[in-house]
């Protein structure tokens, strides 16, 4: 089989994505491929249609290396529902499984064997590659999560150093290596320590035009977050993110008790526990995973239709990683962040304090700087993230400032105003004040502790009391950002002024602020939820269609549990969409609905026709 009619006959697919058919056209001829492709992108395809149009043509066996376990049964399984023999070889099989898969090997019956690293370099397994290569039967390698290799990826595993023996040991059969960690440096490491200098890069642009990036601005935020599900997302599977065990525990209880299907994952649970609330996400519709970033790692459930950042993670790669966990099935996604003045001193102290070399936390603080000048942008957010990834692009037109371009107001003469205080009430005292006691003197406020300290006697006091507090937090939190006030950990969050300061004093640099719209996520437009309704469907449909809509979703559900799969390896929700869309009654309605392989058509299809038919 052509590779195309592969893609159509296995996957049910019309069209190769971006650079997909580039790539699986050099592999398949046997040529080594660096893959650089963003979340979502569809790299498994990639490496999978050479699998299979290689096995026909005689080459044997891909073995697929990945470092992630908990998800090679659902990838197994996935392949098997297109009709392709696969295995998995990792320490959850008992020793009778695995040898049946090492007879299966053996056989010459499986297309794809997905191992684990740790696996590839026991002597067993490489007896078994040997016998095969000297059969000829050994076809491919493909290295997924290839960043792995790279001290400098986010995920380093000292076995995939152990992977050059590939290279070395069976010399001249393909490798391709796949990742979407983007940086030179990872890039680079991957090529040498796999050896793969030789190996034609495939680099995808890192956009992912589905998401739409919102970030606002932190006031009762676990109210905001409810609003947000509620409003945009009730039913949805999403992931929150959020900085502490506790705070994991915390947010997931109060959207269980706002009527939210939420489960909590963090590296304090019993691993029973985190592994039943990973496979319930995967498996079952609808829940929110409310998680510390130890969740997500490789999860490739495609229809997580929100990720939602309760705390501001320590840099874009962070951030990009995993908001990129939303939509990867293309359809529409949120990324949507809460982010206030405590993140910024959160996050600096954090670095402060870590035990770093000083030319180390320079590196992690100019990061932070990045991801705040993201956070406070005034223009689009796309086009910011991809400039850090060193893409060009123009405004995106699907990000909260494109869509609802924020006004600007001029905060230099408030930031002035807030940074000569600073300095007064800081003077000679020796005392710790925050941002609190701040605020209150630029406001005019004689609270207790104001007058305790004489400060209502300052020249400062009351100077700045036709800026509302929130203004002045917003032009304090910028501040921070743009270093020209740091906060002394030390001392209690002690406000102090910094060298950056005094061209903000002098009023060389201009604070330009956001203007903070307490209605800019209400008057944000709704997508095609509506209240009360359950079903929602990732295309429009009348009423009919959407009563077909659900009842495939029902009846697709039972299948994914009779075969203990997530439901999105039966079919998508854009295919069911489709097929409820197009109400079939025959099979040739159904042919060229897009997801619907030979296989499924084969062990579907009558099924597909009788719950559209009677409803
Ligand atoms: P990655 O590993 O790059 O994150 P995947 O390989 O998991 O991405 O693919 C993401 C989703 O896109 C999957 O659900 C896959 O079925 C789908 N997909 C991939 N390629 C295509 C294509 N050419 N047409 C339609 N859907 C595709
Ligand atoms: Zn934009």
């Amino acid at each position: 089989m052509s590779h195309q009619l592969i893609l159509r006959e296995v996957f049910g697919y019309d069209h190769y994505r971006g650079p997909q058919q580039a790539i699986v056209d050099h592999v398949v001829q046997g040529g080594d491929a660096l893959v650089l492709m963003p979340t979502g992108g569809g790299k498994s395809l990639c490496y999978q249609i050479p699998a299979i149009a290689r096995r026909q043509s005689g080459h044997g066996v891909t073995i697929v290396i990945s470092p992630l376990i908990a998800l090679m049964h659902d990838q197994v399984g996935a392949l098997h529902e297109a009709g392709v023999s696969a295995a998995y070889l990792n320490s959850t099989l008992t020793g009778d499984e695995a040898y049946q898969v090492e007879q299966r090997l053996v056989r010459g019956d499986v297309t794809l064997l997905y191992a684990a690293p740790e696996r590839i370099t026991t002597p067993r397994f490489l007896a078994q590659l040997d016998a095969l290569f000297a059969r000829g039967q050994l076809s491919l390698f493909a290295i997924d999560e290839a960043h792995c290799v790279s001290q400098w990826g986010h995920d380093f595993r000292p076995e995939y150093r152990a992977l050059t023996v590939l290279h070395e040991r069976y010399p001249g059969i393909p490798r391709v290596a796949l990742t979407a960690t983007a940086d030179d440096l990872t890039r680079a490491d991957i090529l040498e320590r796999l050896q793969l200098q030789d190996a034609r890069a495939f680099v995808s642009s890192f956009d992912r035009p589905n998401i739409r990036y919102t970030i606002v601005e932190k006031r009762d935020a676990t109210a905001q977050l409810l609003r947000f599900i509620e409003r945009e997302h009730e039913g949805d599977a999403g992931v929150v993110y959020c900085q502490s065990r506790r705070k994991v525990d915390d947010i997931a209880q109060t959207l269980v008790d706002a009527g939210i299907l939420a489960l909590p994952y963090h590296a304090g649970l019993d691993s029973a526990v985190r592994q039943t609330n990973q496979d319930r996400f995967l498996r079952e519709e609808g829940i929110v995973m409310v998680a510390t970033i130890a969740f997500g790692m490789g999860i490739d459930k495609p229809d997580v239709r929100f990720v939602a950042h309760l705390d501001m993670p320590k840099n874009i790669e962070g951030y990009y990683q995993e908001t990129g966990r939303a939509g990867r099935d293309g359809l529409p996604a949120d990324a949507w962040m809460c982010y206030g003045l405590q993140d910024v001193v959160n996050q600096r102290r954090m670095i402060d304090e870590s035990p770093a070399g000083e030319a180390f936390k320079q590196a992690l603080r100019g990061k932070l700087d990045a991801l705040l000048g993201l956070a406070e942008a005034t223009d689009c957010r796309r086009v910011r993230l991809l400039a850090y990834f060193g893409e060009a692009s123009k405004p995106c037109g699907n990000c909260d400032n494109c869509l609802h371009p924020p006004a600007v107001w001029d905060g230099t003469d408030a930031a002035r105003k807030l940074l000569s205080t600073i300095y007064r009430i800081g003077q000679g005292s020796g005392m710790a004040f925050g941002a609190g006691h701040l605020m209150d003197v630029v406001r005019g406020k004689a609270t207790e502790k104001v007058t305790q300290y004489g400060h209502q006697t300052l020249s400062t006091f009351g100077l700045g009391s036709d800026f509302s507090e929130v203004q002045l937090r917003g032009v304090l939190r910028q501040l921070i950002a743009m270093g020209a006030v740091a906060v002394d950990a030390q001392a209690f969050n002690t406000l102090v002024l910094t060298p950056a300061s005094r061209a903000v004093l002098r009023g060389e640099v201009a604070v330009r602020l956001r203007e903070s719209a307490s209605s800019a996520t209400d008057k944000k437009t709704k997508r095609n939820v509506r209240l009360g309704t359950v079903v929602k469907a990732p295309i429009e449909l009348d009423s009919n269609g959407l009563l077909r809509y659900s009842a495939l979703k029902a009846w697709r559900a039972e299948v994914a549990r009779q075969h203990n799969l997530p439901a999105y390896v039966i079919f998508h929700d854009a295919t069911l969409a489709a097929i409820a869309h197009s109400a079939p009654r025959s099979l040739g309605d159904l042919q060229g609905i897009s997801g619907i392989g030979a296989k499924k058509m084969e062990a579907y299809a009558q099924e597909v026709l009788r719950v559209v038919g009677s409803h």
